[in-house]
């Protein structure tokens, strides 16, 4: 609400009017009832707004936590990042020590040449998807003024924002079809990095996953042999055995675990892929389907093109052969689009004919 001196006169003239009418209401002089109507308007139209809803107030209640939330994770982005490369190298440093020359002594040629070459490709594919994925900006609405749409106005950056451009607290500026701020990255998954987060947690699921379940009856020997050690002292146990159990425990429990929750949230995200939103859309749509269906509607998202194209819009696959060059082996390519304006129709156009 804009407030001008006419509204403001015409306010307190409505005000001086109410008085009078309950002047026989109330037993204070009128002048003292006028200064404290004056206070009482002079505060609310420090704070009022005609756009104030729950959601402000809740979101202004809370906001020292949000801050200190953000705080803390923008802080803490570059332990996180230095966790997921220490964790990840230590498997991969245990895969080569100690399970490779298990495997090259006991197992027959071809489950040597298949170890050799998944666990080779399983780990090019985590270790390019996670340096894309931290590296790569998500995509940023253009700063000067232009013809571009735009459906909103930014509250914080007090910028227009495109369709599917969400503001993030922590990097403190809108993000192109923004899908949230991920701190294991020290980054938000926006338009230009969306394929390289989920890649690298689908890849990093089946890593840990083959991990898991290769190494199961080795888990299971080393974790006999460590309890008869405590139960019963009497079979020699060197410093070296000792080593391998633990170390070959740790493996396994470390990926079994990571694989698990990631694997949880992949799938999570392979639904989300699949019905052509992001996580913030999620909660938008929701709402939104809930409001139509009251009206009597049926609500469709805009951005679903049907989902095997979704899956297609999102890995950027144009033709057969690229489900291959382009989803199993690393690839740079851009995505569709410039995340701006989003073409109501773009796998008509260019991938129904796969
Ligand atoms: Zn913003
Ligand atoms: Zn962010």
């Amino acid at each position: 609400m804009r407030w001008c001196p006419g509204s403001v006169l015409h306010l307190l003239r409505t005000v001086r009017f109410q008085l009078c009418c309950r002047r026989g209401k109330n037993r204070l002089p009128l002048w003292i009832r006028e200064i404290w109507a004056y206070v009482r308007l002079l505060v609310q139209s420090l704070y009022f707004s005609s756009l104030t809803d729950s959601d402000v107030v809740f979101d202004s209640i809370f906001e020292p936590v949000f801050v200190t939330v953000d705080y803390v994770t923008r802080w803490f982005g570059m332990v996180f990042v230095c966790l997921v490369v220490i964790l990840t190298s230590s498997i991969v440093v245990i895969a080569y020590l100690v399970l490779l020359p298990l495997v090259l002594n006991t197992y027959s040629p071809a489950w040597i040449a298949w170890h050799i070459c998944y666990g080779h490709w399983n780990l090019v594919m985590i270790a390019f998807h996670y340096y894309k994925a931290a590296k790569t900006s998500p995509g940023y609405p253009p700063t000067e003024r232009n013809n571009r749409p735009f459906v909103s106005v930014c509250k914080k950056c007090i910028m227009p924002k495109p369709a599917r451009t969400h503001h993030c607290g922590i990097c403190n500026r809108c993000i192109l079809k923004m899908d949230h701020h991920c701190p294991w990255l020290n980054n938000c998954v926006g338009h230009f990095n969306h394929r390289y987060f989920f890649s690298f947690c689908l890849f990093m699921t089946l890593g840990c996953v083959y991990c898991s379940i290769s190494g199961r009856n080795l888990f299971l020997d080393a974790y006999n042999a460590i309890e008869t050690k405590y139960q019963t002292s009497a079979p020699p146990y060197t410093f070296k055995d000792k080593m391998f159990h633990k170390t070959i425990i740790y493996m396994w429990v470390l990926t079994s675990t990571v694989g698990v929750a990631l694997g949880a949230l992949t799938m999570w995200h392979a639904v989300l892929i699949s019905r052509g939103e992001t996580s913030i859309e999620k909660h938008i749509n929701s709402k939104e389907r809930q409001r139509i269906t009251k009206c009597g509607k049926v609500y469709k998202n805009p951005f679903n093109y049907g989902r095997l194209n979704n899956w297609k819009v999102f890995f950027g696959v144009e033709k057969r052969s690229h489900w291959v060059t382009r989803v199993l082996l690393p690839s740079g390519h851009a995505p569709h689009g410039d995340g701006l304006t989003w073409d109501i129709f773009p796998v008509k156009k260019h991938l129904i004919p796969v």
